[in-house]
């Protein structure tokens, strides 16, 4: 007579949550929640961007009905989508090769990419960064792939070990899928120079592994071509590949759930094919994805005006990333004798792995009410003018105790 769902276990928490609480039941006020995966600004707040409150004006003048989108998301959405990564004059997009569909954020983008592999291609092996973003390993292993790692990082993150990373892919057999991030690697920062990325590229297509790019952070290393152009150096190569892309960071958007796949294929008529089964997919699965924030995105795309105010916005937030970057590593190293804290500005994108002992981690929190992973990963975005100060003579004084 035992319940349905008794069999059932408790899933493991999730850890970034588990900070998250941590933080918020700390009776401190002074605390610092290092551990978010967000934007902030110097404010600590998540940003509305003027852009997305221009189209939303443009939006409501409108009065559209709310109907429902096409299975495969709104059309202008999909091609903006796409051009923003693939860059405006990409050969592959003229040839018709490339298929493109509206996806639930980033998240939803590798998922369904993890179905079309796993449904219609003989892959059943996916390997991912050590380490990766945490949800890479569940996402692809819930898809039904064996997850393994390729090594990525050295000196307790703080550096990037791409000679384990290329003997690792160079002894992979073919049709292995190869899980890459295309700037800003999440949780190190640490990314490859575009001669590595060569590198790779020649290796991934000597092997015959499968490219999936995952590019979440676009605008927020160099800037919105520069960082794309590992996903345009693949494309250039001629390899057939995926790519899950989101505007959660880039335009702010993260509960509007914006991503998108595109999928790059080697003829049109494969490209209709798999089109086909990716709305097959779709439609089993979610029938069709929400309106609201890929109307916002592809206003803000589609207007020239409001996609300079865009580059603007982004560029004020990286900028800002990049002066924290600086200013803590001067200030750790001017605190810490004998540490070389350069590491930190030469990581891109919201966050850096700090290298910092787990100990160290455990007494910010203890002593500091100092929230960051247990990792050593710190989001750089959530230092201000306010906190850094504060920050920086707590780790100071941890490694010196440690
Ligand atoms: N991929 C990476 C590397 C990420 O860091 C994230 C978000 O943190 C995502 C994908 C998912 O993004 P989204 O919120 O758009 O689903």
């Amino acid at each position: 007579t035992s319940s349905l769902f008794a069999p059932i276990a408790l899933a493991p928490r999730d850890p970034i949550l588990g900070i998250t609480e941590a933080f918020n039941a700390d009776p401190n006020p002074n605390r610092i929640n290092l551990g978010v995966g967000v934007y902030v600004g110097d404010d600590g707040r998540v940003p509305l961007l003027e852009c997305v409150k221009r189209a939303e004006t443009l939006l409501l003048e409108g009065s559209q009905p709310l109907t429902y989108l096409p299975i495969d998301g709104l059309q202008a959405y999909d091609k903006a989508a796409s051009s923003l990564v693939f860059g405006a004059d990409s050969p592959a997009i003229a040839e018709g090769r490339v298929v493109a569909v509206q996806t639930l954020g980033g998240t939803g983008g590798l998922r369904l990419g993890a179905d079309l592999l796993r449904g219609f291609t003989p892959a059943k092996r996916v390997w991912i960064s050590d380490p990766s973003w945490e949800n890479h390993r569940a996402l692809f292993e819930n898809a039904g792939f064996t997850v393994e790692t390729y090594p990525y990082s050295r000196e307790r993150g703080r550096e990037l070990d791409f000679a384990g990373m290329v003997g690792c892919l160079s002894g992979l057999p073919a049709g292995d899928v190869v899980i890459l991030h295309a700037c800003c690697h999440n949780p190190t920062g640490l990314d490859l120079t575009p001669e590595q990325w060569a590198e790779v590229i020649e290796v991934v297509k000597a092997r015959g592994l499968v490219p999936f790019l995952d590019i979440a952070y676009q605008g927020f290393a160099e800037g919105l071509d520069p960082d794309a152009a590992p996903v345009r150096a693949f494309a250039a190569a001629g390899v057939s590949m995926l790519v899950s892309s989101s505007f959660s960071k880039s335009l702010s958007l993260y509960g509007e759930r914006v991503g998108a796949l595109s999928v790059v294929t080697s003829d049109s008529a494969e490209a209709t094919r798999v089109l086909s089964q990716l709305k097959r997919l779709v439609r089993t699965n979610y029938s069709s994805p929400p309106s609201h924030g890929a109307k916002i995105a592809s206003a803000v795309l589609g207007s020239p005006e409001l996609r300079a105010l865009w580059d603007e916005e982004l560029t004020g937030m990286r900028t800002r990333i990049r002066s924290m970057r600086e200013a803590l590593a001067e200030k750790l190293t001017a605190l810490v004798d004998g540490e070389d804290f350069s590491f930190i500005t030469r990581q891109r994108g919201m966050f850096s792995y700090s290298g910092l002992p787990q100990l160290v981690i455990a007494r910010l929190r203890e002593e500091h009410s100092i929230y960051a992973l247990d990792s050593g990963r710190i989001c750089v975005a959530a230092l201000n003018s306010r906190n850094i100060d504060t920050v920086a003579n707590a780790i100071a004084g941890c490694l010196k105790t440690a």
